[in-house]
């Protein structure tokens, strides 16, 4: 949009798109019904990035430990640049040497619900992410159910990942680890990097 700022600058600035097949994001898009997914991502750090669709973008968070279903534990979410849309369905390998160079996976995606709410009002994603607390309901083919997303004070890109007390919280469950393919593929991390070598030649 030529009015607004473009939210992609900063996510087209970190990568050489000859290098990289992750997509350059063409023009915002939206989609009826919010979509999020979250990427296994093994660069110098096995991390998990969080992405949401808000306002035509991935919002997206890196998560070291990846989401728990505990409602009592507090997983580290540091806010990143935002991805273009088609972001969502990438799976594949960033080359070593370029930004985040490493094997992606598409660990879960699905939809979400915003389910914030003050004085029985909705309160908008767009300012639910100015005000840094999020609550949302994830339909994904692993997660279910209630999260909050909460900006740390006086640290502007730490944010915490937090599993709400509903039905789905499970305090022993752990599919970070214990659930190890793709929700797109279902593929290892160790099949995805070896179908990109197998493309290359
Ligand atoms: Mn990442």
């Amino acid at each position: 949009m030529a009015t607004q700022k473009d939210p992609l600058v900063s996510y087209r600035k970190k990568r050489d798109f000859n290098k990289t097949t992750e997509p350059i994001g063409g023009k915002l898009q939206t989609h009826k019904e919010a979509r999020f997914v979250i990427h296994k991502h093994a660069a110098s750090h096995l991390h998990y990035d969080f992405r949401l669709e808000i306002d035509g973008v991935l919002a997206s968070w890196a998560v070291p430990k990846g989401p728990s279903l505990n409602p009592s534990i507090k997983r580290l979410a540091i806010m990143t640049e935002d991805h273009p849309l088609d972001y969502i369905d990438f799976e594949g390998v960033i080359p070593q040497g370029s930004y985040g160079g490493g094997t992606v996976m598409v660990w879960d995606t699905g939809t979400y619900r915003n389910i914030k709410e003050k004085d029985g009002k909705a309160v908008s994603l767009h300012d639910c992410l100015k005000q840094g607390r999020i609550e949302i309901f994830l339909e994904g083919k692993k997660l279910q159910g209630a999260f909050a997303l909460v900006r740390m004070e006086r640290r502007p890109n730490e944010w915490l990942l937090i599993k709400m007390r509903d039905e789905y919280a499970d305090a022993r469950a752990n599919p970070v680890n214990t659930q190890k393919k793709s929700a797109l593929t279902d593929r290892t991390m160790l099949q995805i990097k070896h179908d990109a070598t197998v493309d290359e030649n």
